[in-house]
């Protein structure tokens, strides 16, 4: 340690790049505190310009008329330790246009300086130190937690202030926020997600109220299932919309309630702010849903013949629903139907209230898609038949 005490004296290196050298062996002072003890210490032991390396030969006098600290710029840093102050000061106007409680500091080094401190390294070695962009980003920290009052923090920072150490430049990454509700939608023809063909959305219409409240930039949805754009969801469907780079972290979420519910065409309740493992369990829970059909014969059937639906109930075999086999591999799968009820309307029309397990396509069950879907309403009444309306009107709840 002596050894490279020595070394490191005769170099033209700031207090901080000293101190970090010795990082792990003087705990309880920052790098600054500790390298301008061991200037002391050095000083006090051999003669800083001549180094003459006896302990013995104390000449603690010579402090009285040399000032601590190299008189040339950091042959390390260049200077970057001492002008911290001003680079925090660029960050600090630059977060406060936003809203945030918790944030975390990185940087990029530059060439010039990744290339110092490894220059170093190699000549004293690296058993006690510290990288520099450690002490950086743990200097940088405090002297932002200091001037913001808010809390640094290594796991999920509300924002990362990130510093290009090259240019000096700044730049603020803000992590969305994410909030957690039930979604019901009222009109058949409309998406779930944004789709160009068509006017709008539950996303949309969700989001972009959120959009306004929060000043992010942009929407992602997140929903337990989806259903199809033919059909509305009367159930109260979880859903997590996601906002990205939000200026405003904690809007009013009950006026965002109302903003969305001014649409007749989506009604949203239940709205709280949760984090980015709720939309792990948002997308990968399978809950039972129930759905009401609205099931048109081409020919009559008699009363008693539904009776047979009830043997719809039990495992339903299914390849890829023709209608979406563009998009997705044809594959056959099973789910099961879990309960049936038929209400008839005329000879040629009845209701079916179905429950069956996530993934079951309703509208193949009934006109069993030229026998991809079996058993099928089609297949057990020997006619054809088809799905005139759809509705979900229960999913099952799920523990979030
Ligand atoms: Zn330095």
């Amino acid at each position: 340690m002596i050894e490279v005490l020595k070394k490191l004296i005769r170099k033209s290196v700031c207090d901080s790049c000293l101190g970090r050298q010795f990082s792990q062996l003087l705990s309880g002072l920052t790098n600054r505190e500790r390298g301008r003890a061991l200037r002391t210490v050095a000083a006090m032991m051999f003669d800083s310009g001549t180094a003459d390396a006896d302990p013995s030969n104390f000449s603690g006098f010579r402090l009285r008329f040399r000032k601590p600290g190299p008189e040339k710029e950091c042959s390390v840093c260049f200077g970057l330790f001492d002008n911290l102050e001003k680079l925090a000061e660029k960050a600090i106007k630059k977060l406060k246009g936003i809203e945030f409680d918790t944030f975390l500091v990185g940087c990029v080094p530059s060439r010039k300086l990744s290339e110092a401190e490894e220059k170093l390294w190699e000549e004293i070695g690296i058993e006690y130190c510290e990288p520099l962009k450690a002490e950086f980003n743990r200097e940088m920290g405090k002297l932002i937690q200091k001037a913001t009052g808010k809390t640094a923090d290594l796991e999920k920072p509300d924002v990362v202030v990130l510093f290009d150490l090259e240019n000096g430049d700044v730049e603020l990454r803000v992590n969305p926020i994410y909030i957690f509700g039930y979604y019901q939608k009222l009109v058949r023809g409309i998406p779930q997600c944004r789709w160009d063909k068509y006017r709008t959305s539950v996303e949309e219409l969700v989001g972009k109220p959120a959009l306004k409240l929060t000043k992010g930039s942009d929407h992602r949805f997140h929903g337990m299932g989806r259903e199809d754009v033919s059909a509305r969801c009367l159930a109260w469907r979880p859903f997590v919309i996601e906002i990205k780079e939000p200026r405003v972290r904690k809007p009013d979420l009950a006026k965002l309630e109302g903003m969305v519910n001014r649409s007749s065409f989506v009604k949203v309740r239940g709205l709280r702010f949760c984090d980015a493992e709720t939309v792990r369990k948002v997308k990968s829970a399978r809950p039972d849903k129930t759905y009401r059909a609205l099931v048109v014969l081409r020919s009559p059937v008699k009363p008693e013949d539904l009776e047979k639906l009830k043997s719809l109930v039990g495992p339903v075999r299914q390849r890829t629903p023709t209608r979406v086999l563009h998009r997705r591999s044809d594959l056959e799968r099973e789910r099961k139907v879990k309960s049936v009820k038929v209400r008839r309307i005329t000879s040629r029309k009845f209701e079916l209230i179905v429950k069956a397990e996530a993934g079951l396509y309703i509208k193949e069950l009934v006109s069993g898609d030229d026998g991809r879907t079996s058993p099928s309403v089609s297949e057990i009444l020997g006619v054809p038949a088809k799905c005139a309306e759809l509705d979900v009107i229960e999913i099952d709840r799920v523990e979030l």
